[in-house]
């Protein structure tokens, strides 16, 4: 009998029930768009949730970043990370920005930020890292980097929705950070994203600028586009911020069993999150390493065969892609610890619901490679 195939995540939903109320309210206001009482409102209980200054709302995470780089200005080069999802390199092309890709560290797979300073050229306005998989960047030394060469600091924080460090949301970090509601996340709104910044006069602007820029009704203060969130999607936010501390939870169960169960693989490497983070459980990647018996994509494959969708995040890298692959930086050889983690990564299926059972067949498909 065929088995039933193992995503590596499902959407977390709310009991359908429990959304047809918004539903009704929507239908019966007619506000559908463009900032209305549901905006508003997850809007404030978002930024309650995350324990952050300001929160702007977004259609989904790319235009959230897209808009970021607008409204810092950022021109010329951005030192980024080849370690990601092509939408944070894609989002500096469609602003006319050149990548710069640094090399990643091998323990949390984030750019790394001792390489980062070298890269600097005169051209550079700007540093953009991935806290991958949740995991945190080194903020402080990052911080430390933009302010003595006056770059600006904009996070993609698409994993890091919920994770903390001594009780501090990552968000607050940095110039900008950016947050995405995709089905596949943590937390989703369907599709949707924020950034997330410190002050008033910022939000106003980012606020303007995913509105077409229109200040008001006849006023147009800059080239913005049409980056809104929709009634329907803060609507859905809303209910899934009652739902999200269950759900992570749920996700960290899960976490600990694999943990557990895989702790003495010979030639498998869990991640660990550093001492102080609070994570989300959003991925569970494993690094297949050289004493293990399969190759990553033989274990990939007897998944497959399994049909458990296991993925390759991140393979390939950002820098091996068609569009970016003729820039100097992009050179396999100076990235040689995110070329090696390519190779060697495998993230398993984790998700609110996923059975236990489910997770102990997987971890003894690792365990029992022969
Ligand atoms: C999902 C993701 C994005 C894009 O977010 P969307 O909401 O899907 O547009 C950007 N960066 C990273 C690292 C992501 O994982």
């Amino acid at each position: 009998m065929p088995e039933q195939p193992i995503f590596l995540t499902r959407p977390y939903l709310p009991p359908l029930e429990e959304f047809l109320p918004y539903l009704e309210e929507i239908w019966a206001s007619r506000r559908l768009t463009n900032g209305g009482p549901f905006h508003q409102q997850f809007e404030e209980a978002l930024r309650q949730y995350l324990g952050v200054p300001q929160v702007c709302l977004f259609a989904n995470g790319t235009l959230a970043l897209m808009t970021a780089l607008q409204a810092l200005r950022i021109t010329g080069e951005v030192i980024t990370t080849p370690y990601t999802f092509a939408a944070t390199t894609h989002a500096l092309l469609w602003n006319g920005i050149k990548p710069v890709f640094v090399d990643i560290r091998r323990d949390t797979c984030n750019l790394d930020e001792e390489l980062v300073e070298a890269a600097i050229t005169p051209r550079t306005t700007a540093i953009l890292p991935v806290h991958c998989y949740g995991n945190p960047c080194a903020s402080l030394r990052l911080q430390q980097i933009a302010d003595s060469y006056g770059l600006k600091l904009i996070y993609d924080a698409a994993h890091a929705f919920g994770v903390s460090v001594d009780r501090h949301s990552l968000l607050e970090q940095g110039d900008l950070a950016m947050l995405s509601f995709h089905a596949t996340k943590v937390f989703n709104t369907f599709e949707g994203g924020a950034i997330i910044c410190h002050d008033a006069k910022l939000k106003q602007r980012i606020d303007y600028l995913k509105n077409f820029g229109f200040a008001d009704e006849v006023t147009v203060v800059a080239p913005g586009i049409n980056g809104k969130m929709s009634e329907f999607q803060a609507a859905l936010g809303l209910l899934q911020l009652k739902h999200i501390d269950q759900a992570i939870a749920a996700r960290m169960r899960i976490d600990r069993r694999y943990r557990d169960a895989l702790a003495s693989v010979a030639g498998v490497r869990c991640l660990v999150a550093a001492d102080g983070v609070k994570p989300n459980g959003g991925y569970f990647p494993i690094l297949i390493g050289s004493e293990y018996p399969l190759s990553r994509d033989q274990l990939y494959d007897r998944f497959r065969s399994r049909n458990i969708h296991v993925r390759r995040y991140f393979h390939p890298l950002i820098s091996d892609l068609p569009m970016y692959r003729g820039i100097a930086s992009a050179a396999p050889a100076n990235l040689p610890v995110a070329t090696s983690i390519a190779k060697q990564i495998l993230c398993l299926p984790i998700y609110p619901d996923l059975d236990h059972k489910v997770v102990d067949r997987i971890s003894e498909i690792v365990c029992s490679p022969y």
